[in-house]
Formats: C-alpha cells, sequence, structure tokens
C-alpha cells in the first residue's frame, strides 16, 4: 500500500536545513562548507593556470587551438559548477521530521499492530530504503552517502547531480592534464624563459601543482563516478552495498534504475539545469512494511 506525501503533510513549511527563504538545501555544517570552499578554491586555481599560464599569455598568436582549449575548459568548468551547486542545494530526498505521530499513523492507515520503522532520531516514519544521517540530521530516501565536498547527502532527489559533477570534474581533470602536458612539451623543447610568463621556478611550480591536482581530482572523482554508476545500475544503494542489506524491494531492470534517476534518454541527461522528468512513479510514496 503506498501514501504520497501531500496526504502527509503536516502543515506549515519545515524551516530545517532551509535557506534562501525556504528555497534551497542548506546543511549547516562547518566541516561541509570548508571542503566546498576548498573545492572551489581548487577550480578557481585550475582557472588560473590554465587561462593565465597554458592558453592565454600576450606572446601566444590567437590560434585555433587555444580557442578550442578555452570553449572546451571553460564549458566543463561551468557545468561542473552548476553540477556542484545543485547537489548541494538541492534536498536529497529529505523524510519530514515528526511525522510519527499517533494521528500521522492512523492517517496513514496502519493497522493496530501492524509494523513499521521509525526513526528514534528524528521521530519520523522511515519509508523502506531511507536512512537517517547524522550530519543532516534527517533520514534521507535512498541515501547513498553524505559528501563533504557537496555538504550534502546523495540522495533519491539529487543523484543525478552529483552524478554529473563527477562526471563534469574528471572529464576537466583529463582535459587539464592534457594541457599541462602540452605546455611541458613546449617548454622542454623551446625555452623555459620564453615558454611562458612567468619565471621558471614558477612556471615549473605552477605547473606541477595542477598535474597534482588533476591526478587527485581526476582519480577521485573517476573512482567515485563509477561506483556510482555501479550503484544505480544495480539498483541498490552505496549504504546498502557496505551493510550488505539483503534487497527487500522489488529490483528495477538496469534502464528502469538509471531513467529513475536520469529520466527518460535524452541530451538532458547531461545538463544540471534540468530535473529529471519521469521520476519512478513510487519513489515520492511511502510503503507500508
Ligand atoms: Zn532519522
Ligand atoms: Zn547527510
Amino acid at each position: 500500500m503506498h501514501y504520497s506525501y501531500s496526504s502527509l503533510s503536516t502543515g506549515g513549511v519545515d524551516q530545517h536545513n532551509r535557506c534562501l527563504g525556504n528555497r534551497a538545501w542548506c546543511v549547516k555544517d562547518i566541516c561541509g562548507i570548508v571542503c566546498v570552499i576548498m573545492t572551489w578554491l581548487l577550480i578557481l586555481f585550475a582557472e588560473f593556470v590554465v587561462c593565465g599560464l597554458i592558453l592565454l599569455p600576450s606572446y601566444r598568436n590567437y590560434s585555433l587551438f587555444s580557442s578550442i582549449n578555452m570553449f572546451i575548459f571553460q564549458a566543463l568548468a561551468f557545468l561542473a559548477f552548476v553540477s556542484h551547486l545543485r547537489t548541494m542545494l538541492s534536498d536529497p530526498g529529505a523524510v519530514p521530521r515528526g511525522n510519527a505521530t499517533k494521528e500521522m499513523i492512523e492517517q496513514m492507515g496502519y493497522r493496530e499492530g501492524q509494523m513499521f520503522y521509525k526513526c528514534p532520531k528524528c521521530c519520523s516514519i522511515k519509508p523502506d530504503r531511507a536512512h537517517h544521517c547524522s550530519v543532516c540530521q534527517r533520514c534521507i530516501r535512498k541515501m547513498d552517502h553524505h559528501c563533504p565536498w557537496v555538504n550534502n547527502c546523495v540522495g533519491e532527489n539529487n543523484q543525478k547531480y552529483f552524478v554529473l559533477f563527477t562526471f563534469y570534474i574528471a572529464s576537466i581533470s583529463v582535459h587539464t592534464l592534457f594541457l599541462v602536458m602540452t605546455q611541458f612539451a613546449e617548454c622542454v623543447r623551446g625555452d623555459w624563459r620564453t615558454c611562458s610568463t612567468y619565471s621558471p621556478p614558477t612556471t615549473i611550480f605552477l605547473l606541477l601543482f595542477l598535474t597534482f591536482e588533476g591526478l587527485m581530482f581526476g582519480i577521485f572523482t573517476i573512482i567515485m563516478l563509477l561506483s556510482q554508476l555501479n550503484a544505480i545500475l544495480n539498483d541498490q544503494t552505496g549504504i546498502e552495498q557496505l551493510k550488505k542489506e539483503e534487497a527487500r524491494w522489488a529490483k528495477k531492470s538496469r534502464l528502469k534504475s538509471i531513467q529513475s534517476v536520469f529520466g527518460r534518454f535524452s541530451l538532458a541527461w547531461f545538463s544540471p539545469f534540468t530535473e529529471p522528468s519521469c521520476r519512478h512513479k513510487f519513489s515520492t510514496h511511502f510503503y507500508s512494511v
């Protein structure tokens, strides 16, 4: 038996983890906020070195190589940034707090003696596959994990944006490593004093740091992206895999599982601006247990 949220509304909007006049979801966790600022600073550093040292120095003639690579780099950086913002500011699928009251339970149609899960920490009736996150202090539907780099849980409602974030950061890392290699090759072939507007030691330091950043970000996000895709294809969240939970839910086919995260296939799959159009019908419903 399924019950929609609308029929369970307790009236009034819960302002917990909310900001921007209740429009956005914001987790007030200092560690997460520091990680988010570090992520933005690292993207800005890559912007500075790639644009200022590799692609735009004044001595470099306007070239097709620079223009194409500038377009690719800026497009990836923009899409990664928007995906990051949307992952961070989207409600990941929080279950209303304090809805495990006698009236609510009756309203939901539970019969005397019928079993259901109640979260003792946020006093909510736990839908199937929801887990409590101690950072968000809420139960999150289909919680995969809490990621400090996006200062939010990855759950049913924002997994698409998180996957896109890892995809675009992985892509920009590979692209950056390619650009750094071409710059190194140019400097080694020519003269270190003329291949950059900065002094040779500064140039080497900036390029080495960018290589290190590209490798770290690249390896980390590729592993993350693959584990997310694996979890989606197998219809099993990171937590469920970690806890080796037996699937109590009817496992969806791979196609249905992908569609429940990204919607029907279209170019919108790659856009962090569009919400998945056809969420799986049951995803916003409670399950009786
Ligand atoms: Zn809870
Ligand atoms: Zn969380």
